[in-house]
């Protein structure tokens, strides 16, 4: 198969996907509410031949191959939309007041439905399992780690993932895709909540009461010198108090005060980020003490920071290219390796297998796409919606293709020491094991387990003249049958033999 079909396949698909979009925008759910989008994709999968099958609290997943066998790659589409009221100028804006899909989760949700048409088009070249993920609740941090906890990467298991995002709003030809080719592509992200409480009371009398304003402020700055004074150089670690309130009128003093912020470091393992909130947690208490106050500090919904695997990145990158030529970017080059400032809960999956992330161009600001993803004015542009399914099939099929295992055919085999020059050529392997020809059986019978490390063919040649001398071959066809023909009588598999 060459790109230049899928491509061209994928553009047949364009007005089903806008479609798709125009539809999915027009009625946008937010966290794990999907009412209305989650039977939607359901449907539609079902409608091309798939059994998409529910994972977590409103999340769906669909198989594409599996007929072959080979590893498993993740393909990730988010479906949810934020709280926020739609003020773009387009003809198929949102009907739910206050919510829009205001990051392009729609776009994503209508363009891996386009690649799950795709793929299953091309289903028996597919060298492995593609695993379609719709996940909700990505705008909270908790889709993803719901998803994993209710068994995203098993059954089966996952060996590589990838997601796409779109970006409107950039100085870049649409259809341009950054590609992140391995380290911290996005910084963690935990949210804070503190709470000072005092004693309120009537303005013109502080004395009686306890201000916990004033004990707040004071926390405020107090917090800065974490980052002036505490973290080194090389650490990166930003906090920001976005939201600080208190009081209602300007005569009286509250009873409490609340700051909410959120903290983010590049730290893959998170320690800057635990330190800060010890520090944060040490502060507000001692400071709120000083001013006869109480802190309470919470921290919630934290997302780790995005990691992508250097190899996986590379071959993506590589394969982008094959796809779209100049128009596939190496992001790394273009920020110098550096963190992006947003955060994105697929970081789960990335701290658990191989994963590799995108960014596809999507609105041009030269043309009229001004606005960023989150403002309630941003506009996507659908032409990029098929291209957006040719990356994601194109990316699976090359990765499952280039990790495909080599195949064995055992059918004109007379011996064990045969199958032993055999296995050693195909796997590239030392003289192992020495003639000890029961440790070789053991290996064997092992191999014939991972039908994604190689691929046995002509079993049946083999059992049909198999040499009566043969125990180890024996052995290893018994076990080779035992897994793949458990219903057949153990005569039928090895006719060759006393069994
Ligand atoms: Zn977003
Ligand atoms: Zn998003």
């Amino acid at each position: 198969m060459l790109p230049q079909e899928i491509l061209t396949e994928a553009a047949a698909l364009q007005d089903e996907l806008q479609a798709i979009r125009h539809d999915l925008h027009r009625h946008p759910e937010t966290g794990f509410d999907l009412a209305y989008t989650k039977p939607y994709v359901r449907q539609k999968l079902e409608e091309m031949g798939y059994a998409p099958v529910d994972c977590g609290k409103a999340g769906l997943i669909a198989l594409a191959g599996g007929k072959r066998p080979g590893r498993t790659i993740l393909l990730r589409a988010d479906m949810d939309a934020l709280p926020i009221a739609e003020e773009a100028q387009v003809d198929f804006a949102s009907l739910t007041p206050g919510k829009m899909h205001g990051c392009g989760h729609d776009m994503h949700t209508a363009m891996l439905l386009g690649a799950a048409r795709l793929l299953k088009a091309h289903e028996g070249e597919i060298e492995g399992t593609v695993k379609l993920e719709f996940q909700p609740a990505e705008e909270i941090f908790q889709g993803s780690p719901d998803m994993l906890a209710n068994g995203l990467l098993e059954n089966p298991k996952v060996d590589a993932a990838a997601m796409l995002h779109v970006i409107a709003g950039v100085p870049m030809p649409n259809g341009m895709l950054q590609v992140a080719t391995g380290g911290v592509s996005a910084a963690s992200c935990e949210q804070y909540h503190i709470t000072v409480r005092g004693k309120g009371g009537h303005g013109a009398s502080p004395h009686l009461a306890v201000d916990p304003i004033t004990a707040a402020a004071h926390i405020h700055l107090a917090l800065q010198e974490i980052s002036a004074r505490e973290l080194e150089g090389n650490e990166f670690g930003i906090f920001t108090t976005g939201r600080f309130a208190a009081g209602e009128v300007s005569n009286v003093i509250p009873d409490k005060a609340e700051m909410w912020g959120t903290i983010r470091t590049t730290d893959p393992g998170n320690a800057v980020g635990e330190r800060i909130k010890k520090r944060m947690t040490e502060i507000a208490n001692g400071v709120a003490a000083a001013m006869r106050c109480t802190a309470e500090v919470e921290f919630y919904d934290y997302c780790p920071c995005m990691y992508v695997d250097p190899d996986l990145g590379a071959a993506a990158l590589g394969y982008m290219k094959e796809l779209l030529g100049p128009a596939a970017l190496d992001l790394n080059a273009l920020t110098g390796g550096k963190a992006g400032g947003g955060s994105e809960d697929f970081s789960f999956v990335s701290h658990r297998v191989p994963t590799v992330t995108m960014f596809l161009a999507a609105g041009n600001a030269d043309n009229g796409y001004r606005y960023a993803q989150h403002h309630p004015k941003v506009m996507f542009d659908d032409a990029v919606l098929s291209q957006g399914a040719a990356i994601h099939t194109w990316l699976a099929l090359r990765w499952l293709a280039a990790h495909a295992a080599p195949t064995l055919d055992v059918g004109g085999v007379q011996s064990v020491q045969e199958l032993h020059a055999l296995l050693k050529e195909k796997l590239a392997l030392p003289d192992f094991y020495g003639h000890n020809w029961d440790a070789f059986a053991d290996a064997v019978s092992g191999l014939v387990q991972l039908p994604e490390k190689l691929r046995f063919t002509g079993w049946d040649k083999l059992a049909a003249r198999l040499p009566k001398d043969s125990a180890v071959l024996k052995k290893i066809l018994t076990e080779h049958y035992t897994r793949t023909a458990p219903d057949r009588a153990p005569g039928d598999c090895l006719p060759g033999m006393d069994v």
